[in-house]
């Protein structure tokens, strides 16, 4: 089962509920990091990284030798990453997307592949779990390969959660393709409310059910609640605002291991999507 934990928004505690339902599940978990831009999972659970893998995309390198400027690879490039000029091609690799357009359609091969590097990947453990993390590199912008990258190693035996990145975009796209669930975390404000809509319509065109878990209960109103019920989303766990949770959070610890009583409300808390996930596989 593959369990993408995602928000609309950056700051809403989906980071928290990951990892505390990971470890709350005790076995047979993998934990996926994809928030490449800014990974932070290994701050509150401190995993032993075993192995690091680049992660690499081809870059069109044109050989001027046999290029006769046709402007075919430039017309084909949706992302404009190629100019054809008179007697030279510029190629703009930050925007190239690695699709293979140019490389196929130049009548002359005059298109050669490079390297680039986008990041990396770490492999690790912790606590039973087995851990990845990516890592955009400084100037990159290609976060989806790092994200499938990641996604390569899911294992059909493990239960895997993905901490995806926050937002709407194609980097959350990639984290949240094919899961079984898809568990979105907010929070009762404005602000939760409106990036919490956007992101119900993005799982409503994947296709694949979701549930929320709305964090800091009590500093806003009841708008999300509201919200969830008119759109038939389930609340499956409320986390108060709690001082003592803050606390917890801002020293990098686990709410499960300081206040045991949530590790049972997070183990429900996977019953409760299990449950959800196994009546859709016996409807199909
Ligand atoms: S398609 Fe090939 S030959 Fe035409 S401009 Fe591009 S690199 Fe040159
Ligand atoms: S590989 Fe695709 S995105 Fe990159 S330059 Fe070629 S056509 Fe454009």
């Amino acid at each position: 089962m593959i369990i993408s934990i995602a928000s609309g928004k950056g700051g809403t505690g989906k980071t928290t509920v990951a990892t505390n339902l990971a470890l709350s599940i005790e076995s047979c978990v993998q934990l996926f990091d994809c928030d490449v831009e800014e990974p932070n999972v290994h701050l509150f659970l401190n995993p032993v990284i075993h192995k690091k893998e680049p992660v690499i995309a081809p870059v069109p390198r044109i050989d001027l030798e046999k290029c006769t400027f046709c402007k075919k690879c430039m017309n084909i490039c949706r992302y404009g990453a190629l100019a054809v000029l008179k007697k030279d091609v510029l190629v703009f690799e930050n925007l190239c997307h690695s699709c293979g357009g140019c490389f196929e359609i130049c009548p002359e091969n005059a298109v050669m592949e490079k390297d680039r590097s986008l990041g990396d990947i770490e492999h690790g453990s912790v606590k039973g779990i087995a851990f990845i993390q990516g890592r955009l590199s400084i100037g990159q912008v290609m976060v989806p390969p790092i994200i499938k990258k990641i996604r390569s190693y899911t294992d059909p035996n493990l239960i895997t959660i993905i901490d995806a990145p926050p937002g709407t975009s194609c980097p959350v796209i990639a984290a949240m393709n094919k899961a079984d669930f898809i568990l979105l975390v907010t929070e009762p404000t404005p602000f939760g409310l409106h990036d919490l809509k956007l992101a119900v319509e993005t799982v409503k065109i994947l296709g694949i059910p979701c549930g929320l878990v709305i964090n800091r209960v009590g500093i806003g109103n009841d708008e999300v609640n509201r919200y969830a019920e008119k759109e038939n989303i389930p609340v499956l766990m409320e986390i108060p605002f709690d001082k003592k949770i803050a606390q917890i959070y801002s020293r990098g610890e686990m709410i499960i291991e300081k206040m045991p009583e949530y590790k049972t409300k997070f183990q429900n808390l996977f019953k409760k999507i299990a449950q959800i996930v196994g009546k859709k596989e016996g409807g199909k």
